[in-house]
């Protein structure tokens, strides 16, 4: 399949060189020469502008910073520019309403299109292991799913547009309030006179277990291997899940849904993202 692929960072990157390693064409366009060299070396064709990326694409993938990025892209050089039967997808996170709004654009145009962000960081963008939370029509849906299972391991339907975000942000809120949870009993334990593999071993199989405790523990030398034992580095940035618990603030004000604990980690990732947003973010143990 001839597909295009606009935002070639981190993850973009990995996620573009997994689908020409599936047998697809690749048009890559991204604004960093840098990525667009990479991109090459990866076998995908580069072009120097988004619309030239885009022509006569039968499917176009997009990884971008921000909503107000894929607005941007969509309107001004995807939308008209593509041909009217590409299927259209959107892999970056952002806020549900602009995502519903690019959709509802391009259907306007007689486009199909998806939102579907990923669960998974660089190692699983470049290894082809992601998970992806998918809205959109069944007819799209069906349309994108062979595209996205090349690049990941999973391929979920949440629902209408806009259903692939909402999943994601309610994951990532979730998954910052067990972070913050779990590295507040640890260092509680220790407080207290506990040994942390001690405690790591009755609570990983009491009721206090989940997965930032067994996958992902934020204390080094405890539980399988995470950035808590690489000092930090790698893994999921502080910085990006500020703007994911900001997203989900937006959207919970939006809904009118009641979230205590993720505007209190909303507010913890805030300050400690101030000096520390390139760490991953299991690091706010060290805050505590
Ligand atoms: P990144 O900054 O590494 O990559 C974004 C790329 O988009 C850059 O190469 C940039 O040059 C390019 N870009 C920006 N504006 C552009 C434009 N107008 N046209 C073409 N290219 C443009 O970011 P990333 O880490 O790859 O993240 C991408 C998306 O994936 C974000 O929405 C992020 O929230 C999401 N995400 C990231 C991770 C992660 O671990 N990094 C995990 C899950 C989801």
């Amino acid at each position: 399949m001839k597909i295009a692929f606009i935002g070639l960072g981190n993850m973009g990157g990995g996620m573009a060189a997994n689908l020409v390693q599936a047998g697809h064409t690749v048009r890559a366009f991204d604004l960093s020469e840098v990525a667009l060299g990479q991109a090459k070396q990866a076998g995908c064709e580069t072009f120097p502008t988004a619309k030239e990326a885009v022509q006569g694409a039968e499917a176009v993938v997009s990884m971008l910073p921000n909503g107000g990025i894929v607005k941007r892209v969509f309107s001004d050089d995807v939308i008209g520019h593509a041909p009217a039967d590409a299927i259209l997808l959107d892999c970056s996170t952002i806020d549900v309403a602009t995502a519903r709004e690019v959709t509802n654009t391009a259907a306007t145009h007689g486009y199909e299109m998806v939102d579907a962000p990923v669960s998974g960081g660089i190692a699983a963008a470049q290894g082809g292991t992601l998970t992806f939370m998918v809205g959109g029509t069944e007819s799209a849906f069906k349309r994108a799913e062979p595209i996205l299972s090349a690049m990941g391991k999973a391929v979920i339907h949440a629902g209408d547009a806009g259903a692939g975000q909402a999943a994601k942000i309610c994951n990532n809120m979730l998954l910052a309030i067990h972070m913050i949870g779990t590295a507040e009993a640890f260092t509680m334990a220790q407080k207290l006179g506990l040994d942390p593999q001690t405690f790591y071993d009755i609570s990983s199989v009491s009721s206090g277990q989940n997965w930032s405790m067994t996958s992902y523990c934020p204390l080094p030398g405890v539980g399988p291997q995470s950035p808590a034992d690489n000092g930090y580095e790698g893994g999921f940035a502080a910085a990006l899940m500020l703007k994911d618990l900001k997203l989900a603030m937006e959207a919970a004000h939006t809904a009118d849904a009641k979230t205590p604990l993720g505007a209190h980690a909303r507010a913890l990732y805030e300050d400690f993202s101030e000096e520390n947003a390139t760490k991953d973010f299991s690091a706010i143990i060290n805050s505590l």
